[in-house]
């Protein structure tokens, strides 16, 4: 057998200074029945379940298929929903450190970048308890690796080519069969998992649309008199045109300035390290106004990647009850809310917490329900809002293009307004305004919202009568630990 990786050393990012994983989470609770838990796939969703369920006193392994881990050159938003985890995590100074807190939201034209939409976003903490950042796919990725590593044993080159769910047991490429307790399915959008929970095959559909991203040095659009601004003033820029849209920000201290621009899929590929064509890029957005093509011209490489969701399933779990989905691997979603890895992070915080009461192997099935109802409907409205962005941000040129560019002048009057007068977003609450991020009840949900509270509001209201009762009817916790060896 290869040699195990040392997983500290194992990560190709450069570290990120100040994550402390020693935090104390669920008030300290650890489950008295430990379960040794498999994960499969050491993505942000894997990694951010090694650390929760690690702390929830599990056992944990970690299996990936990739010989090295890391991220791609690409920018990544951490919405307040999760930066509130990362900072109860111990990651707050690291998330800091590589973050950079945008000022607003602004939602342009394609020709000609007249502002229609904007919202402000300085007020994050004060409005949903938590910041908001843009850093970079492999700092977000090596701040959860950090979390993680104490609690996990990872498993590199290690690809599951089949799962008895049963058993439970994996059995890796090798031929090498491992049996636990539970298997997480966090392999992302080509699950392999979700097919065993399923029982049936399920590809996750294209949309429609795939995005090229690129990441230019921010030097060079601070030397540009007509680029300067969108460095010094850390916005994220939104650029709407027919079938297209960019989305711009800056990361790393705004030494860099990612660019993701989302386009017509024409036979691109699920993978990171697809390589677009830069020309192609360029000609593809050639009716952009000015600054974008400016901008696009400083790039030389870019990714290419298609773009994959799905509805949302019926379960994530399997009869056995020894085999659950989490990420993508249960809920792929169009970028275009930038919720994704926030929602697969905020799987891992409620299964963790969840976890934490397991007490005896029949409180088990409750537990994993819970799991299941308290975040498929989350993760299916949040699919939902993802898909009606790209509707919003594509239209046509025509009537319904200027009816939502009017839609969001209004909310953006509204926002500039309540900026002057300095009243409060509660004030006005511009429901179902064409800028989703100017309806200020889909931000109090989105954003405000606590996987750990949620899920202690479930115990307190339902797991502790349902499952503390399982426990009860099971004996004593010393009866429990004798029980659960035989
Ligand atoms: C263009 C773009 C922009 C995005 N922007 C944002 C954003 O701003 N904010 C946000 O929150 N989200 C964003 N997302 C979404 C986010 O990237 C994903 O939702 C998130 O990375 C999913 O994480 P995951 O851990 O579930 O899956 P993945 O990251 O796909 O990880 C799955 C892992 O499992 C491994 N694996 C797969 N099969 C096997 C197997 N059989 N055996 C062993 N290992 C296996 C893979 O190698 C991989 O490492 C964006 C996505 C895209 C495409």
């Amino acid at each position: 057998m290869a040699a195990r990786p040392d997983p500290v050393s194992a990560h190709a990012a450069a570290s990120v200074e100040g994550v402390s994983p020693h935090t104390t989470l669920y008030n300290g609770r650890k489950a008295s029945h430990p379960l040794h838990i498999l994960i499969v796939g050491c993505g942000m969703g894997g990694l951010a379940a090694a650390h929760c369920l690690g702390k929830a006193g599990h056992k944990v392994t970690v299996f990936e298929a990739a010989a090295a881990i890391g991220e791609v050159g690409a920018g990544i938003q951490v919405t307040p929903n999760v930066s509130r985890l990362l900072r109860r995590w111990g990651a707050g100074d690291a998330l800091e450190a590589v973050g950079v807190r945008p000022e607003a939201i602004v939602l342009r034209r394609y020709a000609t970048g007249e502002r229609v939409g904007y919202t402000r976003w300085t007020d994050m903490e004060e409005k949903y308890g938590a910041p908001y950042y843009h850093i970079h796919r492999a700092d977000l990725h090596k701040l959860l690796f950090d979390l993680a590593a104490p609690f996990m044993t990872l498993r590199l080159q290690s690809t599951v080519v089949s799962v008895d769910p049963d058993a439970p047991s994996i059995t890796l490429g090798s031929g090498e069969v491992v049996q636990g307790d539970m298997i997480v399915g966090a392999d992302g959008v080509k699950s392999l998992l979700q097919r065993v929970v399923l029982g049936h095959t399920n590809p996750a559909e294209p949309t429609g649309d795939a995005v090229y991203r690129a990441i230019v040095p921010s030097h060079l659009l601070l030397a540009d008199p007509e680029l300067r601004e969108l460095v010094d003033v850390p916005e994220m820029t939104g650029w709407m045109g027919p079938r297209r849209h960019i989305m711009a920000y800056n990361i790393r201290g705004k030494n860099e300035y990612n660019v993701v621009l989302a386009h017509p899929d024409d036979g691109s590929v699920e993978s990171w390290t697809a390589e677009g064509s830069a020309d192609k890029m360029r000609a593809d957005f050639a009716d952009y106004e000015p600054r974008v093509r400016k901008i696009l011209s400083f790039v030389n490489s870019t990714l290419k990647w298609r773009l994959m969701d799905r509805k949302p399933l019926k379960t994530w779990i399997h009869p056995s009850y020894k085999v659950i989905l989490l990420g993508d691997a249960c809920h792929p979603m169009l970028p275009y809310r930038a919720q994704g890895a926030a929602m697969a992070i905020e799987d891992a915080a409620v299964l963790g917490n969840l976890l934490s009461h397991l007490s005896h192997p029949a409180q088990l099935k409750s537990l994993l329900q819970a799991y299941e109802n308290l975040r498929l409907p989350r993760t299916a409205e949040t699919q939902r809002q993802s898909r009606l962005n790209q509707t919003i941000f594509h239209l046509p040129d025509g009537p319904e293009q200027e009816q939502r560019d009017a839609d969001m002048r209004k909310a953006t009057e509204a926002e500039l307004r309540r900026w002057r007068e300095g009243k409060r977003a509660a004030d006005e609450k511009l429901a179902g305004s064409a800028n989703q991020w100017a309806d200020e009840d889909k931000n109090m949900a989105q954003f405000a919202y606590d996987a750990d509270a949620a899920a202690e509001r479930w115990w307190a209201e339902v797991g502790q009568k349902q499952v503390g009762g399982l426990r009860a009817t099971h004996g004593t916790s010393r009866d429990q630990q004798v029980l659960s060896r035989l």
